[in-house]
């Protein structure tokens, strides 16, 4: 059995960053009780290794608090921010560079006049945070044929969730063009995203199968998923090795590995070390 792994397996830079900034953030005696606003990121192993360093989840903002807030990858609304920090708390704010982008474009153009249209999951935490950069002037959409009722705006600015499946969204892009030639858009699917799911593309295009590792509630790695098996190819999504039915891994010669932006190293490499192992 040969396993190639996907160069752009694991980690983007906006995770490690933020894992980074939690981690260093524990270590300081003055900021703690650290916390993170929701889980710092869509993976278990990694918010399991974060609980181990003292660093846990605050679900909800309280009245009053002391310690520090990190704010995740994804980004929160602008008014989560002012709450935190009128609740006392240090706010320490992790949101990926990538993810500000597409806030500051929002912003920007909401002051302009403009309504934000989001094609995005409507439910993911960026998207949430993103929609409360637009006020109340901000459509979510995640399938093409919703463009079809789409109301007709004097004013329209078009982005995406960074982590939008890359070749749907070229598709949305192309049907905007056509039908609301004077909306503005704007493609920000991020690099690593991008890079992310050419390659699973390519990748699994060449090999007998492919393993999709990461959360199954990680909107990302779900993506990359869906991308494998749009290839035709027999794809695999787990969260860990024991996700692995080693009965069927074994029918294939050559198996295509790659991650979602939030699954740490271990993960993979425990992965690949288990079907090399095993088969
Ligand atoms: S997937 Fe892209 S936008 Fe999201 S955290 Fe990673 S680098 Fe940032």
């Amino acid at each position: 059995m040969k396993v190639t792994i996907a160069q752009t397996a694991g980690f983007c830079m906006g995770v490690s960053r933020a894992v980074n900034m939690a981690l260093a953030t524990a270590n300081q005696k003055k900021k703690k009780p650290v916390y993170t606003y929701g889980p710092l990121i869509h993976n278990p192993q990694a918010l399991q290794f974060l609980n181990e360093k003292g660093i846990s989840i605050l679900k909800n903002i309280p009245k009053a608090g002391t310690g520090t807030v990190i704010i995740r990858a994804h980004g929160v609304p602008p008014s989560d921010k002012q709450t935190i920090e009128k609740a006392g708390f240090n706010l320490i704010d992790a949101t990926c560079p990538r993810v500000v982008r597409v806030q500051t474009i929002i912003a920007k153009h909401r002051k302009l006049g403009y309504t934000s249209i989001i094609f995005g999951d409507e439910e993911h935490p960026e998207v949430k945070g993103l929609i409360g950069c637009a006020g109340n002037k901000a459509l979510v959409i995640n399938r093409l044929s919703e463009l079809d009722n789409l109301p007709i705006f004097k004013k329209a600015v078009i982005v995406a969730q960074t982590t939008q499946d890359l070749y749907q969204f070229e598709e949305a892009v192309k049907i905007s063009k056509n039908r609301f030639p004077h909306y503005k858009i704007f493609n920000t699917i991020c690099d690593s995203t991008r890079k992310r799911q050419e390659e699973i593309k390519k990748l699994a295009g060449s090999v007998d199968a492919a393993i999709v590792i990461g959360s199954y509630n990680s909107g990302n790695t779900c993506r990359l998923a869906e991308i494998a098996s749009q290839t035709g190819k027999p794809s695999f999504h787990i969260e860990t090795e024991a996700d692995i039915d080693f009965s069927i891994i074994a029918r294939f010669k050559h198996v295509g590995v790659t991650a979602g932006a939030s699954t740490p190293d271990r993960v993979i490499k425990s992965v690949c070390k288990a079907i090399e192992k095993k088969l």
